[in-house]
């Protein structure tokens, strides 16, 4: 049976909330990954990662339905430099996604996992996040694939300074999920990440070192065996996380 919410007819998504099924929805950007990686990368790593976590949950017996990814978000000024980023500002991004999940609780969902796949959406997300507890007291959920498998990436990445954007995590995520399009002839290692400093993090990488070709991150270290190996501790890891979050009925601050 097709895990995805829109396949589903009114009478099925009725049983899916009387199973109080997790709601997964994937939300990527589109956005320049520099010349080796298509727009719609952070997308593609979205659909690709709620995918394998809606096969997962099928498998483990967690009833899910995963809704159709997000592809068009917010990104910073400085990726807008170069084409490839039509835009939609925060707080549209904001109330688009909140209008979603706000709907969707209305509809009797109790469980939703935002999975966020872009760095610019990080805080945006959750204060959506914080905006439904307030006005429903239901508590969503927000995963990002990096962060779930970021032992296995950390163990394996060949960068050691790692990647913010179009580096060695993204280009073999897409070298894995759909290698026809990366141009691997347009690899660079101009951008290659020389801040790791203690300021990355507490201020804006993006703000630390000038990028000359809209990357920020090594590219030439990418292989699509580091991609698999990355994407399927995520789908693990992830998996972990929903089944807790399903299970759990108890409710508490945040
Ligand atoms: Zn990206």
């Amino acid at each position: 049976m097709s895990f995805y919410y829109g396949e589903q007819n009114t009478n099925q998504i009725a049983e899916a909330i009387k199973k109080n099924s997790v709601i997964i929805l994937p939300i990527g950007t589109t956005e320049e990954h520099g010349a080796h990686l298509p727009t719609e990368t952070d997308a593609i790593i979205a659909k690709y990662t709620g995918d394998q976590l809606g096969k997962a949950c099928q498998e483990a017996g967690i009833p899910a339905l995963v809704m159709r990814t997000i592809y068009y978000g917010f990104s910073m000024g400085i990726v807008r430099k170069w084409p490839g980023c039509p835009n939609i500002d925060t707080r549209t991004f904001m109330d688009y996604i909140f209008n979603i999940v706000d709907s969707l609780v209305k509809e009797g969902f109790r469980k939703i996992v935002l999975l966020d796949c872009h760095g610019n959406h990080d805080c945006l997300l959750r204060t959506v996040m914080r905006e439904i507890v307030d006005k429903h007291n239901v508590y969503i959920m927000t995963l990002k694939p990096l962060g779930l498998a970021s032992k296995t990436y950390n163990e394996l990445k060949k960068d050691p300074e790692g990647d913010i954007h179009g580096g060695e995590y993204e280009t073999s995520c897409i070298l894995h999920i759909a290698p026809e399009l990366v141009d691997t002839s347009a690899y660079t290692n101009v951008d290659a990440i020389r801040c790791n400093t203690i300021l990355r993090g507490p201020v804006s990488t993006w703000g630390l070192q000038e990028t000359k070709t809209g990357l920020f991150g090594d590219p030439t270290y990418a292989t699509a065996e580091l991609g698999k190996a990355v994407l399927e501790s995520a789908t693990v890891e992830g998996l972990k996380y929903i089944k807790a979050y399903y299970e759990h009925n108890e409710q508490s601050e945040v």
